[in-house]
């Protein structure tokens, strides 16, 4: 059976002390993760290593990194390498959120690289993909996300995909308050399966989790993650409060 994950994306969010004291009241509050579900929280850089100390020995609880630099090491002031997180105990990585896509310009050749050096450290990817609202509304979003796919994973073999975790966020339903319905959501998901399964197989496309993104909050999730090729959810703003987190952990499936 597929991970179902339920993954926290703080993007440039909150105080050190803010931080810790979200992490300490997630924990106090009831929540219950299966053999096969796993929290992750992908913190601020700086954050790090707060975060794997409150949440050390927590049982399928990972920290990850909110982005990563495509090169070893060297003269690349301000970024951060994959060997540096992995030196830090980080298991994940997001790349490629939309807003890194468009305030960075970040292209899928640029993550591919991206993805490339964090296989190379035994970090899992959580690729990000999605339409912008004017492809939604010119009901080409399969062709968007299809190319997105294919230019950033498709190079990999079905090992490396399966260390890669899926992350559908369609960019209109980011910080909108305007999630995907449901059917939408599911829509969505099924078609990268099916292109999963025409370019890997059916046996590996059955095992990439495939998360989604845009919206999710506490009243929302059960509906979202019951769909059968939704694995979970990429939260953001929901992930700031720990009422609304810890119930999105428990409504995964
Ligand atoms: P949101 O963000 O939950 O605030 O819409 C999701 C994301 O950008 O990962």
């Amino acid at each position: 059976m597929r991970k179902q994950i339920a993954a926290a994306n703080w993007k440039m969010n909150l105080t050190l002390s803010q931080g810790e004291q979200l992490l300490k009241d997630i924990q106090s509050k009831p929540h219950t993760l299966g053999a096969n579900q796993l929290a992750i929280f992908a913190v601020p850089f700086p954050y790090l290593p707060m975060a794997q100390q409150q949440l050390a020995g927590k049982q399928n609880v990972f920290i990850a990194a909110q982005n990563c630099y495509s090169k070893k090491s060297g003269a690349y002031t301000g970024e951060v390498s994959v060997e540096m997180l992995q030196s830090l105990g980080i298991s994940y990585v997001v790349l490629g959120h939309s807003e890194r896509r468009e305030y960075f310009q970040e292209s899928n050749q640029f993550l591919a690289e991206k993805i490339n050096i964090c296989l190379e450290y035994n970090i899992h990817p959580i690729f990000c993909c999605g339409e912008p609202l004017s492809i939604r509304e010119a009901n080409t979003q399969n062709a968007f996300v299809a190319k997105q796919l294919e230019e950033s994973l498709y190079h990999l073999s079905a090992e490396q995909l399966k260390q890669v975790v899926i992350a559908y966020e369609p960019i209109w339903a980011i910080g909108t308050g305007k999630t995907a319905t449901s059917a939408q959501a599911q829509e969505m998901h099924a078609f990268i399966r099916e292109q999963l399964t025409a370019k890997y197989g059916a046996a590996t496309a059955n095992e990439i989790t495939i998360l989604y993104g845009g919206s999710v909050k506490a009243a929302n999730a059960g509906e979202i993650f019951g769909q059968p090729d939704v694995d979970g959810g990429l939260v953001g703003g929901a992930s700031l409060i720990a009422d609304e987190f810890v119930a999105i952990i428990n409504a995964l499936k």
